[in-house]
């Protein structure tokens, strides 16, 4: 384990893709790490691959679709004695081709609870870690994306099974079994994932409306760029695994790699530049040398402030923390 003065950032699922090169580059500015993940080899073999210092960080686990191991999580945290400095939400699952939800052992659809649900109880526990830590510049950062914000595309692009939480019919009838989608209609794969990503970056404008006036903690969404390669898109067609990338790069310029938008992350929790609060940040959609962020309007929904309270209040139900 590294050396406890060094400033401790807490990734999900850094063991592939932007929490991995997030990790890597929040390594490189003298950050500790602490990685984690479901699966603790494949975490190693991954910080090992892209070489990280061992110094550097600590993988302990963490399996987001199961309410209990984020407790453990917490738990395991805590005794580590280290403070904390920042928490980055960046761990997901996107599952296009299912037919039929899956459920977690809390009895909840898959991509909602892992995405939304997991990351919205660690937040809520890991709060008082960030409060408690006596550092002066701590953040909290949840990854957002270009489909779960039709303002990012200028509105004009058509987004397929848009997000829509509706009137959060899905939460606040249980979201059990058969309800498995927040807005209580039938289940749409994609959707569900584009649902909990719109989750998120309301769940970081409602933290930042509730807490960063009384604590000071930054609160921010970002949306790296369009990471085409990274195996978020394990589950869908082969076929879209080869042309996605080739279209992002070759026809909209969107194409970002794991390196740099692991960079964006880490500028995101370590630079003096990114210290406002209650924004959305993105570098856009088509990609140019040395691009610079901005702070990114989110859609109408995802800055809808009655809807985010509401949501705050029924996750805060489902997760068992009201
Ligand atoms: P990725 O390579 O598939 O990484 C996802 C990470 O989440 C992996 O480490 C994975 O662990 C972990 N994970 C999945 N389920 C988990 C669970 N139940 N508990 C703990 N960890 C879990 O995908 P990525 O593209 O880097 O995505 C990272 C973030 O960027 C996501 O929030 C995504 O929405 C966002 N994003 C991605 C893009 C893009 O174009 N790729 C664009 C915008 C935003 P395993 O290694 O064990 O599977």
């Amino acid at each position: 384990m590294g050396d406890n003065q060094q400033p401790t950032v807490v990734v999900t699922g850094a063991s592939s893709g932007v929490g991995l090169y997030a990790a890597k580059a929040l390594a490189a500015k003298g950050w500790h790490v602490i990685m984690a993940c479901r699966n603790l080899e494949k975490a190693a073999q991954a910080a090992r691959d892209v070489g990280i210092s061992p110094e550097n960080y600590t993988i302990m686990p963490l399996d987001l679709a199961s309410l209990s191991s984020v407790r453990n999580f917490v738990t395991l945290f805590r005794e580590s004695g280290r403070s904390l400095n920042a928490l980055v939400c960046n761990a997901a699952v996107y599952l296009p081709l299912l037919k039929e939800p899956q459920w977690t052992e809390d009895g909840y659809e898959l991509s909602v609870a892992t995405n939304h649900l997991g990351h919205f109880l660690l937040c809520y526990l890991m709060l008082d870690d960030l409060k408690q830590s006596p550092a002066a510049d701590k953040r909290l950062i949840i990854l957002g994306t270009v489909t779960a914000n039709r303002k990012e595309l200028g509105g004009k692009i058509p987004i397929p099974a848009p997000p829509d939480l509706g009137e959060l019919q899905g939460f606040e009838a249980g979201f059990k079994a058969p309800i498995a989608m927040i807005n209580g209609k039938p289940f749409k794969s994609g959707k569900a994932y584009k649902d909990s990503k719109l989750c998120n970056m309301l769940t970081a404008r409602e933290l930042h409306r509730r807490f960063h006036d009384s604590t000071n903690i930054v609160f921010s969404s970002l949306y790296p760029g369009c990471v085409a390669d990274t195996p978020l898109f394990r589950n869908h067609y082969s076929l879209f695994r080869t042309i996605f990338p080739w279209f992002q790069k070759n026809i909209t310029g969107g194409y970002v790699s794991q390196e740099l938008a692991g960079e964006r992350v880490a500028a995101v929790v370590a630079d003096p530049e990114f210290k406002q609060s209650g924004v959305h940040w993105s570098w856009g959609n088509r990609q140019q040398k040395g691009r610079n962020a901005f702070v990114q309007e989110l859609s109408a929904e995802g800055s809808d402030d009655a809807k985010a309270r509401r949501l705050w209040d029924l996750s805060a139900k489902l997760v068992g923390v009201e």
